[in-house]
């Protein structure tokens, strides 16, 4: 293109100049910073990033620089990207099932954080990793609602079993800890309050005065006009219900946002490729794209239409069935999305809040997939 701009105005301005054909993610690296700020300053204890949310090397260099030194990681090479960006930043490897070579891997990494939610991973762990200095979260899951979708599901002792494997991790010499997750995209303050009673419950049960309660991710992102998070009632909850329950006890508290730190950072820009026989918007990007997570997590409806030219339609809105790109017949965005009627071939649909789980989770099926990143000052449309 002859352009050696790496830093745009503002989407409009891209759109205008580069008139892309296959999907940009903008990112705005002032509003993932002053995220971070947001959850350092107001969240009761050590703000860490889980790292699967967006892995992108903008995203972690622009988060280490407004302050965050602490990383949920999942994977070996989720560790040695934060090694490599971020080397003297804390690795809590929280995906409580392990393989033995991705154990050994971690503890010559130098991660001294592990959760576990069964006996045969505790062993393995009492096996390989050396206790002095290491902690053990053991983490554990509660039937409560709240979140878009349920993360116990996959991973979380009960109760009981938690009780058993606390004390079992404290006698085996590691610093005791517990975690939970109430689940993606949650909107309910309650859902944190019932987990960090069940904590206290579970750390008497077992005997142990536990070092560390990391509360999860799951803090909610923009995603709906209507519903805007309330992050501050989140946080006020937490440190109330964690010296409520355990008073004197009160452990460390740590947060392992993903989506609530990264997701308002980005905006989506996906092109129409055809609007057929004025009916059904066909878009370059779906939901083996950049949009994977919305028939899981229910649709984002803060979007917009964006002429060629930069400008915003302003028809009247009217509700469309959108489909991806694919031939396959699930590549469609779930139910109906309200786009305004004067809609065209060739246009933008803008969606807000899509930093998290897009570009991690966009592949290549059916040679789509192709997705450009675009460093932005500001994402106002
Ligand atoms: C995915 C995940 C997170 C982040 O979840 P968000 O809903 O994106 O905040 C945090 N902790 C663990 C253990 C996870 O697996």
């Amino acid at each position: 293109m002859g352009l050696s701009k790496t830093i745009w105005t503002s989407p409009a301005e891209y759109v205008r100049t580069l008139s892309p054909e296959t999907p940009v993610l903008f990112f705005s690296p002032s509003i993932l910073q002053a995220m971070a700020r947001k959850f350092i300053d107001g969240f009761p204890g050590m703000v860490t990033y889980a790292v699967k949310s967006n892995p992108e090397d903008v995203v972690i260099e622009n988060l280490a620089a407004a302050g965050i030194r602490g990383f949920d990681v999942a994977s070996p090479a989720e560790m040695r990207l934060i090694r490599r960006l971020v080397p003297d930043a804390a690795l809590h490897y929280n995906n409580p099932v392990r393989a033995r070579h991705e154990i050994r891997t971690a503890v010559e990494l130098g991660v001294k954080s592990y959760s576990v939610d069964s006996g045969t991973e505790l062993d393995k762990l009492i096996e390989l990793v050396p206790a002095e200095g290491a902690e053990i979260s053991v983490r554990f899951k509660l039937p409560v609602a709240g979140a878009a979708y349920n993360f116990g599901a996959k991973f979380g002792a009960t109760v009981e079993l938690a009780t058993e494997l606390l004390a079992k991790a404290a006698a085996a010499g590691f610093i005791p800890s517990l975690t939970f997750h109430p689940g993606t995209q949650c909107t309910d303050p309650a859902a944190w309050g019932s987990y960090i009673g069940a904590a206290a419950e579970i750390a008497g049960g077992a005997g142990v005065r536990i070092a560390r309660l990391n509360v999860g991710g799951g803090f909610p992102n923009h995603r709906l006009n209507a519903v805007t998070p309330d992050l501050d009632a989140i946080f006020d909850l937490i440190d109330r219900t964690a010296t409520e329950a355990f008073g004197d006890a009160r452990p460390q508290l740590v947060c392992e946002p993903g989506r609530g730190l990264c997701g308002d950072a980005f905006t989506l820009a996906a092109r129409i490729k055809a609007v057929r026989d004025g009916q059904h918007v066909f878009l370059n990007d779906g939901t083996y794209g950049s949009l994977t997570e919305l028939p899981m997590i229910g649709v984002i409806d803060r979007i917009e239409v964006m002429t060629p030219q930069g400008t915003l339609r302003t028809g009247e809105k009217s509700d469309r069935i959108i489909f991806g790109p694919t031939c396959d017949s699930v590549d469609r965005l779930p139910g109906e999305l309200p786009l305004a009627g004067d809609v065209e071939e060739g246009d933008f649909v803008i969606f807000q809040g899509m930093g998290a789980y897009s570009a991690a989770t966009n592949t290549r099926f059916n040679g789509f997939g192709e997705l450009s990143m675009a460093t932005v000052l500001s994402l106002k449309l």
